[in-house]
């Protein structure tokens, strides 16, 4: 299943209306994160540190739609925490795609395949799952056994029963080029998921690893490896080309924390999704009463090394509107046919083992048929 093509054409419009009012700030996504309990402890994680009073809350449904309402971002990302273990989260999802927002719920998927009847597939949704790596990696991540393999049959499970399913990878010093290129190429060749993210891991002062976190220069040498020799243009990766071409150094930005504002059980989170200096009971407030100028690389010591796309692709995007040349750019990309077919068929068999998905890169593959690609905006 290709990316809709009422996504891509509603947040161009949402683009355009917002260049012709003369808005300089707005929302591209809310990040929503209705609870802050997980089944997993990742050591990267830097969400889940709370008591347990906190832990056990849950967003009421109503309180999650008039935030979003409220701030107006067409696309929403559900997050937390793990959002299937809140009891309402296809209320609230069912809610918001009512709204016509585009929701991507993000998950672990362990729960997944029990709760997959809970939802309908639909233009405006889509699963984006977490997978950091192929087996051994991932599972090392999320410091638990056989998620991985979870991961794997959820997604199957969920594309066989025709939903859109995107994925979500975090990046770390354990990572080389190779890795980054075969847990890649696993996703978009052998599973076949719609859209791939990617992004070098925060360091959240929270977590409980602050060893794996990459620098500037390890995240560009990272990427620029990893995209070499033309890769990059076959991935169906959910970015803009110009936050691609930020993560290889190629371009450098400051981060726009005001256009992926998060949304929690505490409030509006100053300055952005990844670190908490208080929060601001409405939208409004969040933008009109925060200190911009603050954050940001320079500015603050916390944001150092990010690189995170959550702070930096509302910056590439502003850079393409701003740039015919670029705007052209993103559009022959989005449009090229082989970049909009859609994955092959879903395979039944069980995932490959990790030596046949580590197989030489240069190696072709057994099924290996035409790659599918495809682009979309976040
Ligand atoms: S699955 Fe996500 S929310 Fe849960 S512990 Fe891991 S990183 Fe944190
Ligand atoms: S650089 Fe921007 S997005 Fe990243 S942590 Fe700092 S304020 Fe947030």
């Amino acid at each position: 299943m290709g990316i809709p093509v009422r996504q891509s054409a509603r947040i161009g419009w949402y683009l355009a209306r917002q260049r012709m009012a003369g808005r300089k700030q707005f929302p591209l996504t809310v990040e929503l994160e209705p609870l802050f309990q997980c089944n997993l402890a990742c050591a990267g994680c830097g969400k889940i540190q709370h008591p347990e009073h906190i832990l056990k809350r849950r967003m009421p449904v109503e309180q999650a739609v008039a935030a979003v309402e409220e701030c107006g971002a067409p696309v929403v990302s559900v997050a937390g925490g793990e959002p299937l273990v809140h009891p309402e989260i296809h209320l609230i999802v069912e809610e918001l795609i009512k709204r016509k927002r585009f929701v991507y719920l993000c998950t672990n998927a362990i729960l997944l395949e029990r709760k997959l009847h809970l939802f309908k597939p639909s233009p405006y949704f889509a699963f984006a799952i977490h997978i950091d790596g192929l087996r051994e990696r991932h599972d090392a991540s999320v410091e638990r056994a056989g998620v991985f393999d979870k991961a794997v049959a959820a997604i199957r499970a969920a594309k066989a029963r025709g939903f859109r399913v995107t994925t979500n990878t975090t990046f770390f010093t354990h990572d080389s080029p190779e890795t980054v290129r075969e847990v890649l190429d696993y996703l978009n060749d052998d599973l076949g998921v719609d859209q791939m993210m990617i992004s070098p891991a925060y360091a959240y002062e929270k977590a409980p690893d602050q060893e794996h976190f990459l620098g500037v220069e390890q995240t560009r040498a990272l990427f620029k490896a990893a995209f070499g020799e033309g890769r990059r243009r076959r991935w169906r990766l959910n970015h803009s080309p110009r936050f691609l071409d930020f993560l290889e150094g190629k371009v450098e930005y400051q981060c726009t924390p005001w256009g992926i504002p998060s949304y929690s059980l505490f409030g509006w989170q100053r300055p952005c999704y990844l670190m908490a200096d208080g929060y601001a009971k409405t939208y409004r407030e969040l933008i009109e009463e925060t200190d911009w100028s603050r954050y940001g690389r320079g500015r603050d010591p916390r944001c150092a090394n990010c690189m995170a796309h959550c702070g930096y692709e509302p910056t590439a995007v502003l850079d393409t509107m701003r740039s015919p040349r670029q705007a052209l750019r993103s559009l022959v990309d989005q449009l090229t046919p082989s970049r909009r077919s859609g994955p092959r068929p879903q395979s039944p068999e069980p995932a490959p083992s990790l030596a046949a998905a580590r197989a030489p890169l240069s190696a072709p593959r057994a099924s290996s048929s035409p790659r599918p690609r495809e682009r979309v905006r976040p």
